[in-house]
């Protein structure tokens, strides 16, 4: 259905409860729903209970897949949860995660959100030692290469596997005794540490832990916000302690910028900033930037709206509804052909006619990517009788692939590279189009005086084309990784 946006990939949410009577999947399952937006294809928990795992999982969304019922007879203290968009292998119950293997030593499971660069390698050598896999997901290569290793023990396991496999990862690792959380040295997608409420505060904390995709997904769980993995860092959370350790001597911060113009829930905090906040930021760095002379600032839903807001406030610009969005169309929707995408779209949105007649309208959106969706609200716009359409975009042009667990079409299709600016406008119908500019969507990433704490850095690869990690035939910008 929306072809026209880049697809996030995954979520994970996993629970350690102190008290071993608890059981940790009916959080898990209020953690997932508060990830739903980070991938609605497969869902599923895998929890440990006397050292063993069990796992229940399948297609669908969230509420799909899940009944009391079956979150009744999931039990243990400890849990991991996952919900899926495929970025890499096809969608399919296969793989669906989390994954699990069971061996000699023990069961672990696996949840991860990100992409391995080199999953494919690591599979052959795998392959070659005579480890079979069930699955087309790189995530399979992180939980068969674990428990390869587990006879080190679990720290060694960890560290040796983590250490081999390259690209972007937001782990979680569920064994009989412990939950663990890892961050790539990139830090490129995000993970949190939440604490349940409960029992204590202070030195008599409750003991039970969150691990999280987005910290919104804490707070839906009865947690509180602790703090971000950091980039390279692992974290073990057992009965005796949570132990944290960095695993690689060096990190550079490369967060995707894109978590916080389209991906990450505007409730969230990434690494210190608020998602609901920076993108009002975009909006007023884009008044700053390409302001221009209109009657009403209207927003794409759901996330070009708090930029209209930042707009209109900076420019002194009318702020209005203008767009609704159809809630109820989703992922059953699927428009394989162009033409239908076209038609779509007009299922999608909707234009509140009496906001925008008769006037200069200026229209924010996250993103423009193969230009669809933009082509055609421009259109419902003018012939719901607004007088002129300036699109204002709140990231900078989208020019190159994601190759971090972020599905876009491939470069042919991304209509910035069609033309110049003049041409994409004149092809969108706008009478004018500007784009937020690199320096401008990083400063809306400025961590707000007094924060403290570095300013983290960003992955700027799909706008710049240079990425964090090396990735084949692509200019690599690692400077002091
Ligand atoms: S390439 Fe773009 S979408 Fe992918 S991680 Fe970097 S900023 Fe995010």
């Amino acid at each position: 259905m929306d072809s026209d946006k880049f697809h996030d990939e995954c979520g994970v949410f996993g629970v350690f409860c102190k008290d071993p009577e608890k059981d940790a999947a009916p959080l898990v399952y209020y953690g997932l729903f508060s990830l739903q937006h980070r991938g609605q294809e497969s869902s599923g928990i895998a929890a440990a209970k006397d050292k063993t795992i069990e796992v229940h999982k399948g297609m669908g969304l969230v509420g799909e897949v899940f009944n009391p019922e079956i979150l009744s007879k999931i039990k243990g203290s400890a849990a991991i949860g996952h919900v899926r968009y495929s970025t890499h292998g096809s969608s399919s119950i296969e793989n669906a995660q989390p994954f699990v293997s069971r061996f000699k030593l023990g069961s672990i499971a696996v949840a991860h959100n990100g992409t391995l660069t080199n999953a494919d390698v690591v599979r052959e050598l795998l392959e070659d030692s005579g480890i079979g896999f069930i699955s087309s997901s790189d995530s399979e290569v992180i939980v068969n290469l674990i428990a390869k290793n587990y006879k080190k023990g679990l720290e060694r396991a960890l560290t040796d596997t983590i250490q081999f496999i390259k690209g972007s990862y937001a782990l979680l690792v569920l064994t009989g005794e412990a939950l663990v959380g890892a961050r790539d040295p990139n830090g490129i997608r995000p993970l949190c540490l939440g604490e349940l409420r409960g029992a204590g505060s202070g030195r008599n904390r409750s003991g039970s832990w969150i691990l999280a995709s987005e910290s919104c997904a804490i707070e839906a769980a009865g947690g509180r916000y602790v703090r971000d993995i950091e980039p390279g860092e692992v974290v073990i959370i057992n009965q005796d302690q949570v132990l944290s350790f960095s695993f690689s001597e060096k990190t550079r911060r490369a967060v995707c910028s894109f978590e916080y113009v389209y991906f990450a829930r505007p409730d969230s905090v990434i690494d210190g900033i608020d998602v609901y906040d920076s993108r009002i930021r975009v909006g007023e760095i884009l008044a700053r930037e390409s302001a221009v002379a209109a009657d009403l600032v209207i927003g794409v839903p759901d996330s070009g709206i708090p930029a209209a807001i930042g707009y209109g406030r900076a420019t002194g610009t009318l702020f209005g509804m203008g767009i609704v969005k159809n809630k109820y169309i989703g992922r059953t929707f699927i428009a394989p052909e162009q033409s239908m995408r076209e038609k779509a779209v007009s299922l999608k949105h909707f234009v509140i006619r009496s906001e925008v007649k008769g006037r200069r309208v200026v229209l924010i959106d996250d993103s423009i990517v193969r230009g669809t969706t933009s082509r055609h609200l421009v259109s419902l716009l003018r012939e719901a009788g607004a007088k002129e359409v300036h699109i204002r975009v709140c990231s900078p042009p989208v020019r190159s692939p994601c190759y971090f667990g972020i599905d876009t079409p491939h470069r042919k299709d991304l209509i910035s590279n069609a033309g110049s600016a003049a041409d994409l406008c004149k092809a969108l119908g706008a009478d004018t189009l500007e784009f937020i500019s690199v320096k401008g969507l990083l400063e809306s990433l400025e961590k707000p005086n007094g924060a403290g704490g570095s300013r983290p850095g960003f992955c700027l690869g799909c706008f710049t084309g240079e990425y964090p990690i090396p990735v084949p035939g692509e200019t690599v910008n690692n400077e002091g990784l």
